[in-house]
């Protein structure tokens, strides 16, 4: 699990350049989960209460259950209306910090104005091979979560007595969520040693698993329900499970964004299964999911086959095909190759 980059190699150029207050943009990936959100936040707050003048932009909208962290309400959604203004703010800033992703494809459109803006680009990320458009590039695959990185890199600024109880819950729930509860195999020493210190920085953990993990709606535990019972699909041949959602699924259940969040942990939840995928059929194409346990590989199956990415047990991709069916059937005939890594998986 080598990192492509060293992490902090830039550390003290990187210091130099942020001894000036800027003028800056975060953004975290599309549809930002809890440890984009909560990264960008937190490095957010870092930033104006160290002098600088940044603005979050948030490329698409994001769940509800992310709604109570501090600053949310004042991040310029790009798709569907922000688009004039973040192209200013792009264009204006000197500094442009993208955090939990590592590659401008995963900002939509944001990522055209990123690449051809002129201000220097900071990546703090550890998804597997990050591509290299930023400046200072902090890319590291051993960490759980962004959130990890960015305390640290506060840290490292000095800036640990700036870290309030809002910033450490944010901080917090980025670690949460992308270790899955602390139960991942990313979960390290560093994870806890670093969630300790959130603790002794007054982050009510109690409270923040309620945020994240008490926030159904009736729709949603109604629609997993339907999932499990109607959409999943074993291959115990494969020791593969599936869940195929149809556009018309979202309408009936009324989804709103992360409702499907953790659907697909229930397909990997089962005993014998080692590779879980989740397809849905959204507007903008057929969006993959793919979870794993052990030494099965998701993020270079997302690679090769879906045009993803993400880590070694959770990644993502997208369908090159416009049809849920065939997608399917891509997905199911693809898995005789990987026979052998599948069930020798542990
Ligand atoms: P999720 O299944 O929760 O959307 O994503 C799981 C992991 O895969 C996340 O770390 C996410 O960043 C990554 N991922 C999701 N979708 C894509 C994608 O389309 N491309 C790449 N490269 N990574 C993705
Ligand atoms: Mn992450």
């Amino acid at each position: 699990n080598r990192a492509f980059y060293n992490y902090m190699q830039d550390l003290e150029g990187f210091k130099s350049f942020l001894s000036s207050p800027k003028k800056g943009v975060i953004i975290p990936h599309a549809k930002p989960d809890g440890d984009a959100l909560g990264s960008c936040l937190a490095w957010y707050h870092f930033l104006l209460k160290k002098g600088h003048e940044v603005k979050v932009i948030s490329p698409t909208d994001y769940p509800a259950f992310l709604k109570w962290m501090k600053g949310q309400d004042e991040v310029l959604v790009y798709e569907d209306g922000g688009e004039a203004e973040a192209e200013k703010l792009v264009q204006e800033a000197e500094v442009v910090y993208c955090l939990d992703f590592n590659d401008l494809k995963r900002i939509n459109g944001l990522g055209e104005l990123v690449e051809k803006c002129t201000a220097k680009k900071v990546m703090v990320d550890h998804h597997q091979e990050p591509t290299d458009f930023a400046d200072f590039t902090f890319s590291d695959t051993s960490y759980a979560a962004t959130c990890e990185m960015i305390y640290e890199l506060i840290v490292e600024l000095d800036g640990r007595e700036l870290v309030d109880q809002d910033m450490a819950e944010e901080l917090y729930a980025g670690i949460m969520t992308d270790t899955g509860g602390f139960k991942h195999s990313n979960t390290t020493k560093k994870t806890h040693t670093i969630t300790a210190d959130l603790i002794d920085l007054k982050a009510d953990t109690a409270k923040i698993g309620k945020y994240i993990y008490d926030a159904n709606s009736l729709d949603r535990l109604r629609f997993l329900g339907f999932a499990l019972s109607q959409r999943l699909q074993v291959l115990p041949e494969y020791r593969t499970a599936f869940f195929a959602i149809t556009a018309e699924d979202l309408k009936k259940f009324n989804e709103q964004t992360g409702d499907t969040e953790g659907f697909v942990n229930y397909a990997l939840s089962m005993r014998e299964i080692v590779f879980a995928a989740m397809i849905i059929q959204r507007k903008d194409g057929i969006k993959m999911s793919f979870r794993s346990k052990g030494t099965f590989d998701a993020s270079v199956f997302a690679k090769a086959n879906f045009n993803g990415g993400g880590h070694k047990n959770a990644a993502g991709g997208i369908s090159d095909l416009e049809d849920i069916e065939g997608t399917v059937e891509k997905f199911t005939n693809l898995l005789p190759a990987y026979k052998e890594e599948l069930l020798n998986a542990n």
